[in-house]
């Protein structure tokens, strides 16, 4: 976004990727439900922003997801808004149309599009350490080049086959440059399953539930279970309070609520309508429509749950608890938290440490829920450096 802006203003343009190919994590993201932005509106937007909301209600101000909208309808690829505010492109269109174009028109405004090459580093005021390895390991060359202004693009920490692997980190480090420690974000929690469990319930969703990380806000949505624990939108938006929550190493617990759109009262109601001689597992299905594996989870996490007085059973139906033991690994993530310390940085998103670098993306500390957040924000970070050097 920032070499189109560039480009636009008039501005010679070279970008260098170490990949063969460029957004290669833009088409990872196009595998499920490719979201580009979301049609919140800005205040409500800028919040799931977290501690950044503040910067990046100015950011999106200059970035929207209408302009995201306006952008992609100029590429020739229509978009439309679901019923949860996710903006996708229209059916008919893949992420891989939509990447094809737009590498079309930064070819059109004459940006010099160079794969296979890499950042190496700094060398003096103004230069860029680049490999060209575009002919092979044997014949890779060494350039360097002196532009007047220069934007460092270069992802966050996940899913490194696409290339962002974090390999760029002591490079900024070495100048002084502030860098929060990279963590998952985004990512499915850890819970300790019994051999038991793990061989009954297996993979399976549990749709329409609420989830909540101890006495925090609850988030509706499905999820799924795993071998290895819970993936799915309302465990990815839990991600920061249960990294705070396993780093604090006090009580880690993720709630299911099973049955969100009853009250206690009603569920109770229901719960009391249990004759003697009908079975756990049949009376849960034609009560509530809690199939299968509803009552293996329920076994796991309390063993005597089917002899359970039915006030006891709401407050566990209403609350499965399940002990988180830790988050999946980075490079599993769709996101990666941490990254180039806003302090590092001026209100252009400049590096202090050094005048006249930019930068933009994942790479820098913020982090933000799935649902068109993260591309709004990386977008929104790239169209704002392009006006911090046009000026
Ligand atoms: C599975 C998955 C699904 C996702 N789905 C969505 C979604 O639906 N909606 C959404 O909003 N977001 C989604 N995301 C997140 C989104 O894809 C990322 O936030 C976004 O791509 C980050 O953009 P970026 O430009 O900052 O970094 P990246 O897209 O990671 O690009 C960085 C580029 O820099 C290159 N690079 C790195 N180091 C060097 C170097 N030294 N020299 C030269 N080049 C280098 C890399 O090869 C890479 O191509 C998803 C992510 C994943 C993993």
């Amino acid at each position: 976004m920032a070499a189109q802006r560039l480009a636009e203003a008039g501005c010679r343009v070279r970008l260098f990727e170490a990949q063969a190919t460029v957004g290669r994590k833009f088409l990872v993201a196009g595998h499920g439900g490719f979201n580009l932005s979301n049609a919140e509106e800005t205040t409500r937007f800028a919040a799931h922003y977290g501690a950044q909301e503040k910067r990046f209600r100015e950011l999106l101000a200059h970035f929207s997801a209408t302009d995201m909208r306006a952008w992609a309808q100029d590429l020739g690829i229509e978009t439309f808004a679901g019923t949860s505010g996710r903006i996708f492109p229209v059916v008919a269109h893949k992420p891989a149309d939509l990447l094809r174009a737009w590498l079309g028109r930064l070819r059109e405004l004459g940006v010099e599009i160079n794969t296979r090459h890499r950042w190496l580093g700094f060398m003096g005021p103004k230069g860029l350490r680049l490999r060209d390895e575009s002919a092979g390991p044997a014949a890779n060359q060494e350039l360097v080049i002196e532009p007047d202004a220069t934007v460092l693009a270069l992802g966050g920490a996940s899913w490194a086959k696409t290339g962002s692997d974090g390999a760029w980190v002591p490079l900024l480090q070495d100048l002084g440059v502030p860098i929060t420690p990279f963590a998952p974000a985004n990512c499915g929690a850890e819970v300790a399953w019994s051999d038991f469990f793990k061989a009954k319930a297996g993979r399976a969703p549990l749709k329409n539930i609420a989830l909540r990380v101890n006495d925090g806000l609850a988030v509706r949505g499905e999820i799924m279970l795993t071998d290895y624990g819970l993936e799915g939108t309302p465990v990815y938006a839990l991600t920061p309070q249960l990294r705070v929550a396993l780093a604090n190493s006090g009580p880690a617990v993720l709630y299911v609520n099973l049955k969100p759109d009853l009250t206690a009262a009603a569920l109770l109601s229901k719960l009391r309508q249990r004759r003697t001689g009908t079975s756990f597992p049949d009376f849960l299905r034609k009560a509530l429509h809690l199939g299968p594996p509803i009552p293996t989870l329920l076994r796991e996490a309390q063993a005597d749950v089917a002899t359970l007085p039915p006030e006891a059973l709401a407050a566990l139906l209403m609350a499965v608890p399940l002990s988180a033991t830790g988050l999946r690994p980075l490079d599993e993530a769709i996101s990666t938290a941490g990254g180039i310390a806003f302090r590092a940085l001026d209100e252009h998103l400049m590096l202090r440490q050094r005048p006249g670098t930019f930068v933009a993306g994942e790479m820098l500390d913020w982090e933000a829920p799935t649902g068109g957040y993260l591309l709004q924000g990386c977008f929104s970070t790239g169209a704002w450096v392009a006006k911090g050097i046009i000026g």
